[in-house]
């Protein structure tokens, strides 16, 4: 790593780390039987810290490559592995409609969230975070905001309306399937926007996307349970995966700079003076996604260049 942080090494962000291995990779010096990792070499940190901090880790690699890190080092790269971004929500959990509206009864906590405390990138604590302390706080405003709301009755327009979606993937006889789909959209997005992008490759992503979601029209599922039924669930998260993957590539594409995780090979500086902003998706009932967008709070922190 002195080639890419020479003073945080390994313990740079993840996007800096990320990005070195993978062009390791893509330079020509990547090992392994498919020549598509490097190595990890934790050996100088001895047996008992390894077995006290790291005894998963270990297992993993000692079952899926036969490599015990003790000893060696292991083969790793890099994978997507968590979402940036998400649904809009105050700090208390509510979902924004917009930039100053809210949507009264809609709280997001966790990962499909986004409240803004990393900005883009992924860092040690997201998910601890997200999960965990808003996943506590949004419960117990939900709680207290029960005092203020009037519940609405859920009308048979809204049961329609969600049950239109589940109907849809039970009884379409197309020759799509979701496997085959799903396969197109993780090779399509980890090619095209993974570590590194640029305007050509999301273009890229923007058309296959819109593709697939053509394509999934036409999808047809085999089981036709209404119980515990797995296939229809993934057809379900499937179809929501496309319409995210649709917001994401065609906000990138937007985004005419590199910031955090969102490395754009053409744009490769930060530019605070066009792009110190959310970007806000929208997606109209005929796929059409619209971008706007919304200022970022610094609080206490102030604007300074990232120097590893
Ligand atoms: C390979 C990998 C490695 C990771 N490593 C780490 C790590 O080392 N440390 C760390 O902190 N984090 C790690 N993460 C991230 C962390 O696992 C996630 O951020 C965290 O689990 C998110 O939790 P969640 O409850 O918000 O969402 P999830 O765990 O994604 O739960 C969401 C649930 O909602 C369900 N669902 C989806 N759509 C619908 C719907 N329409 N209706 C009903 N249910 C629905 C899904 O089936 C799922 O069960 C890793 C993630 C991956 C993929």
């Amino acid at each position: 790593m002195e080639k890419y942080a020479p003073n945080a090494l390994e313990l740079a962000s993840r996007d800096v780390v990320a990005r070195a291995i993978l062009n390791e990779i893509r330079e020509g010096r990547g090992v392994g039987p498919r020549k598509d990792a490097v190595y990890l070499d934790v050996t100088h940190l001895g047996k008992e810290l390894i077995m006290n901090k790291l005894p998963e880790l270990r297992e993993l690699a000692i079952t899926f490559l036969g490599l015990d890190m003790i000893k060696e080092p292991i083969l790793i790269s890099a994978t997507a592995h968590y979402s940036m971004g998400g649904i809009p929500v105050d700090i208390d959990g509510h979902a924004r409609k917009n930039n100053t509206e809210f949507i009264e009864g809609f709280y997001a906590a966790g990962e499909c969230s986004c409240v803004s405390v990393h900005g883009a990138n992924r860092l040690g604590a997201n998910s601890v975070l997200e999960a965990l302390l808003f996943g506590r706080f949004v419960g117990k405003t939900m709680v207290k905001d029960l005092e203020n709301i009037e519940l609405r009755k859920a009308t048979q327009e809204d049961a329609t309306t969600a049950l239109k979606e589940i109907d849809f993937l039970l009884n379409n006889n197309g020759n799509e399937t979701v496997p085959e789909l799903r396969e197109e959209l993780q090779q399509c997005m980890t090619a095209n926007a993974g570590a590194f992008r640029s305007k050509d490759t999301l273009q890229i992503a923007v058309d296959t996307v819109k593709k697939l979601r053509e394509r999934f029209q036409n999808i047809r599922i085999k089981d036709k349970s209404k119980v515990f039924n797995t296939e229809l669930q993934e057809a379900l998260e499937f179809g929501h995966m496309l319409d995210y993957s649709l917001f994401i590539v065609e906000s990138a594409i937007a985004r005419d700079e590199s910031r955090g995780a969102h490395y754009r090979e053409d744009f490769k500086n930060r530019d605070d003076e066009n792009f110190l902003k959310h970007t806000m998706a929208y997606m109209d009932e005929n796929g059409k996604v619209s971008l706007d967008y919304m200022d970022v709070v610094l609080g206490k922190h102030e604007l300074k260049e990232r120097n590893y």
